[in-house]
């Protein structure tokens, strides 16, 4: 079994480097071919002897992701990536284009088992968890791509990150290690459909990452209707444990809200939802649910949205409407690579 050299922090290098009968201080100099440089070969790793590549490329694979297609949105700038892992599977990836800099928001498994009613990630279920390594390449490639730095990640492509929690929690690692591409912890959401026990774990590693929730109804009832994961975490709970990341952190919790026209979408669920989040340090982030063709929901009008978020900041609550990048380019997570599978 030869390792994922990619996926291994600076100490842990440094370990197989002494364990190769290599000097430790080897590993300074290969994690930033690997973690800033974003090398693609052994072979580019001018300052390295060709027998310690040898000793390298026996002993470790050096993931490198194959960009497949990337369609470009004329309206804004957005980004949107396939790419192969090294086993054929496909991962998409988005680059946004903000005042603030340029986002990432990358993929954390190759499909996803929580079975979403409106999500196209979950059509095909779950395939495999990505490694580290396989989650930072989507961040490298894109940098690469553009010739920019990436300044802030999103975890909300394809998957659950809290179900892929080891490689997850080791990917934040390296993402802010001031080796590598050294972004801020407070520049890095991460979004979940609410694994209470993992969201528990993640408060007490003390990040400093924002947590958004994937909410998306106001009553345990209309949850359970859109989100399987629900049936398992009782909204009440979810929430308790939003609570918790905030006091344990310091890091307000962002919700997200999928509005979906006449389901969600009502004075009463926006009341309701004001009701069950009242007095937490919270923002809403509301997004008009994006049009899947094999699920059959709709956008509510404009005219709802704006009404649902005017009632919640009657109840004093911050709210957003996620403003909608690459609308031209297959908006909705899992878009481009469900299509390329039907292929
Ligand atoms: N598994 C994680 C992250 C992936 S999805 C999670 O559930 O949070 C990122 C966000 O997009 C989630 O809030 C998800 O519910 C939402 N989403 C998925 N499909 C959508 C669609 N068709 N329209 C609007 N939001 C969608």
């Amino acid at each position: 079994m030869t390792e994922d050299i990619k996926s291994l922090n600076l100490k842990e290098l440094e370990t197989r480097l002494l364990a190769m009968g290599e000097k430790p201080f080897r590993a300074k100099q290969i994690y930033p071919w690997l973690h800033i440089k974003h090398v693609e070969t052994f072979e580019e790793m001018t300052d390295i002897s060709s027998k310690l590549k040898e000793k390298l490329k026996a002993s470790s694979v050096l993931t490198v992701l194959k960009q497949v297609q990337v369609q470009c949105s004329k309206v804004d700038g957005t980004r949107k990536y396939l790419f192969a892992l090294a086993d054929g599977n496909m991962v998409e990836s988005v680059l946004m284009r903000y005042k603030h800099g340029n986002s990432v928001c990358i993929s954390s498994q190759a499909g996803c088992r929580m079975g979403c009613r409106f999500c196209a990630s979950a059509l095909g279920g779950l395939v495999r968890n990505l490694t580290p390594g396989e989650m930072l390449e989507q961040i490298y490639r894109i940098q690469k791509d553009i010739g920019e730095r990436v300044s802030h990640v999103v975890v909300m492509g394809t998957g659950e990150p809290l179900d892929n929690y080891d490689n997850f929690l080791k990917f934040i690692e390296l993402l802010s290690d001031e080796y590598g591409l050294h972004i801020s912890q407070r520049n890095i959401t991460v979004s979940t459909c609410g694994i209470v026990p993992n969201i528990l774990k993640l408060a007490q590693e003390k990040l400093q990452i924002t947590l958004a929730l994937s909410l998306h109804a106001s009553t345990q009832e209309k949850r359970m209707a859109l989100m399987p994961v629900a049936k398992k975490y009782e909204i009440h709970q979810v929430i308790e444990a939003c609570e918790y990341y905030f006091r344990q952190t310091g890091r307000r919790i962002t919700f997200e809200y999928s509005l979906v026209g006449g389901v969600n979408d009502s004075k009463e669920d926006a009341q309701l939802l004001a009701g069950l989040i009242k007095g937490q340090n919270c923002h809403v982030n509301l997004i008009p649910v994006n049009p899947v063709r094999e699920r059959g929901y709709v956008q509510p009008n404009p005219q709802a949205v704006v009404n649902f978020k005017n009632e919640l900041e009657k109840y004093g609550i911050n709210v957003t409407i996620r403003r909608e990048m690459g609308r031209d380019i297959d908006g909705a997570c899992g878009q481009l690579r469900k299509r390329f599978m039907d292929l």
